[in-house]
């Protein structure tokens, strides 16, 4: 991908963001933009970035890293995570990470409480739910959702900001869809409940190939990669599942 064609996407990137709300009703200013940015090098994002997007969104901890490293930008760069998060790389992703996007078990949470409080801290995350239900992916069950958000609630080193699912990958229109609307029930339900320390603005839902069925079910930040940086080399199994082999 050339950087004039990633300055390309990105501008068509919006222009369906904008017709997407207008089709739904929505205000284009409620859907913000995170770039999936696994596998994309560095000076691609930077292309991105001096584009003006501030919101970018990794799934492994070491590859953040080093990119964050090398990037440069003003603090107005936002890094989260959304990846599969394991126990033993809390203390890396609180280097980086403004937000974890993939909270989905109880001693992930506690682990991530444990850290923030040595650190004398707290960090917004969003409550992962595999509304797909697919064994490969991640993510809370949605009948769990609520009696976990009660638990994480209880934590107040974690900022709970809403939720974050992804699709179910398929042709079929209304299978995708029934996914995005199992997640808007779960926020509606969760925000009749007042649960103190929670709050339920985010809605992360929608990627590159489904972002206009989110954002008509509600999605307020789309994560897209394919559709900006052009298609990757790893399967995305190898981010998605932690039985992968590919190195
Ligand atoms: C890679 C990734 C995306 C972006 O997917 P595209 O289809 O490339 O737009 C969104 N969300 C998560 C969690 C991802 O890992």
């Amino acid at each position: 991908m050339s950087d004039i064609e990633i300055k390309k996407n990105l501008q068509s990137i919006h222009q369906r963001i904008k017709q997407a709300c207008e089709q739904s009703g929505r205000n284009p200013k409620e859907v913000s933009l995170l770039l999936a940015t696994k596998t994309v090098p560095i000076e691609k994002i930077q292309v991105a970035i001096d584009a003006g997007e501030t919101l970018l969104g990794e799934n492994k901890i070491q590859e953040a890293l080093s990119k964050q490293a090398g990037l440069q930008h003003d603090s107005s760069l936002n890094w989260h995570f959304i990846g599969h998060l394991q126990t033993n790389k809390v203390k890396d992703v609180l280097k980086f990470a403004t937000c974890i996007q993939s909270v989905d078990r109880m001693k992930l949470a506690n682990k991530l409480d444990e850290r923030l409080r040595q650190e004398g801290r707290s960090i917004d995350i969003l409550v992962q739910v595999n509304t797909s239900y697919e064994e490969s992916k991640f993510g809370i069950k949605p009948e769990e959702a609520i009696p976990f958000i009660q638990e994480v609630s209880k934590l107040d080193t974690l900022r709970v900001k809403g939720l974050m699912t992804i699709g179910l990958f398929t042709d079929d229109k209304h299978k995708v869809r029934k996914c995005f609307r199992l997640l808007k029930d779960i926020q509606t339900k969760v925000k009749e409940m007042n649960i103190p320390n929670v709050e339920m603005g985010v809605l992360s839902m929608g990627m590159s190939g489904d972002l206009e069925i989110a954002i008509d079910e509600g999605a307020t930040m789309i994560r897209v990669g394919t559709a900006v940086f052009g298609k990757r080399i790893y399967s995305d199994s190898y981010y998605w599942n932690e039985n992968s082999t590919i190195q």
